[in-house]
């Protein structure tokens, strides 16, 4: 990857180039970042800038380091990131897993998104729901790998994934390196949460912060990348808050997410219709959703509340409803009393709770869309 490739930051990419050329590089560097802003896709083109044997403006991504790191093939750079038991591995490798047994996962997600969050790695590795880890085996992993020669270049470079979980009997392995790496050796670390590091590791480090990037430049690769309309780039890029993983992760399951908003606006308009049936059968509907979807429906459809008691006190403005919404809040909310919206928040928060419960879905759905009705 070269820093060129790399959505937003650009004066981080400058002053990283010319730490490199001055040859004042930190040996352990610390991103900091919020998911999604490309913390990984910066180690990476640091890695690939530092290898590169024809360095210009950028790594040239024609000699044959940067070839092979661009492919994650290349020996002198390594990866290290949480893991935990997954049902991909072999019973040996369940007793101590390691990154390197999820290696090709790795490979395949980086390549195909380098701005993925925690969810989209640990799905990917089949960890879901399990407390990933960096383990004192695996720091006992990146110390033997940096301790060997490197085998094609001067520099051996370790790429850490969220060194925030690694536990303490870990970063004590590891301490001694961060502090004096050999010769030609460069922790890059990637952290969403710096205040939750041991507090011995991040002081070992040079701190470095992405920046949010503005919603306009958000917008304006959503519109590239997707052929999307600007206003609904625009609204996509409202809601990243800065991040273009995020942004990206938005559109890509916004099929899933509509899915769910038009639900809500089907419980709705049959509401306000008095169609008991209507309600009835958008109930069915949810019922008829995994708990997790479920989940995500009751927290979307709060948020989309608060958005129409928002307008309905004249403060649309506020709401960040998207073109779309607006049009549909614009439309219902003269029909709808003020007392439905605390009201169906407080129905959308208890069956919330419920969904965890053994409480049928279909009760509890056929509920709330009850409450809807009469609340409405
Ligand atoms: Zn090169």
């Amino acid at each position: 990857m070269q820093f060129g490739e790399i959505y937003g930051n650009d004066a981080l990419k400058a002053r990283l180039k010319k730490m490199v050329d001055e040859d004042r590089l930190s040996h352990a560097i610390l991103f900091v970042e919020q998911e999604g802003m490309g913390g990984l896709a910066f180690a990476i083109a640091l890695a690939q800038y530092i290898n590169c044997t024809d360095r210009g403006q950028d790594s040239c991504g024609e000699c044959p380091s940067c070839r092979r790191i661009a492919k994650l093939a290349y020996p002198d750079v390594h990866f290290a990131f949480p893991v935990n038991t997954s049902p991909k591995l072999s019973d040996q490798e369940k007793k101590k897993p390691l990154s390197s047994y999820f290696l090709s996962d790795w490979n395949n997600l980086v390549a195909a998104n380098p701005y993925f969050d925690s969810h989209e790695l640990y799905e990917a590795l089949g960890i879901e729901n399990k407390a990933a880890t960096i383990s004192v085996h695996e720091a006992r992993e990146i110390a033997s790998a940096l301790a060997l020669q490197p085998f094609e270049s001067d520099y051996k470079i370790m790429i850490i994934w969220q060194p925030e979980k690694m536990n303490t009997e870990a970063a004590n392995k590891l301490l001694k390196l961060l502090e004096e790496p050999p010769a030609g050796t460069y922790f890059l670390m990637v952290t969403q949460s710096l205040e939750s590091m041991l507090t011995t590791v991040r002081s070992r480090c040079q701190i470095i912060r992405l920046q949010p990037m503005e919603r306009e430049e958000i917008a304006d690769v959503l519109c590239k990348r997707y052929e999307l309309e600007r206003p609904l780039a625009l609204d996509f890029a409202t809601l990243a808050g800065g991040s273009i993983g995020k942004a990206f992760s938005l559109v890509e399951n916004a099929d899933s997410g509509s899915m769910l908003d038009d639900l809500l606006r089907q419980l709705l308009d049959a509401s306000l219709g008095k169609s008991l049936p209507g309600v009835l059968d958008a109930a069915d509907a949810l019922a008829a959703l995994g708990k997790d979807k479920q989940k995500q429906w009751c927290v979307r459809s709060e948020g989309f509340i608060r958005k129409m008691f928002l307008s309905a006190k004249g403060l649309e403005g506020i709401s960040f409803a998207g073109a779309d919404d607006l049009q549909y809040i614009k439309k219902q909310v003269p029909r709808i009393k003020d007392s439905f919206y605390p009201r169906a928040a407080a129905a959308l928060d208890a069956a919330l709770r419920l969904i965890d419960s053994n409480v049928s879905a279909k009760l509890i759905f056929t509920d709330l869309g009850n409450r809807f009705y009469l609340y409405i």
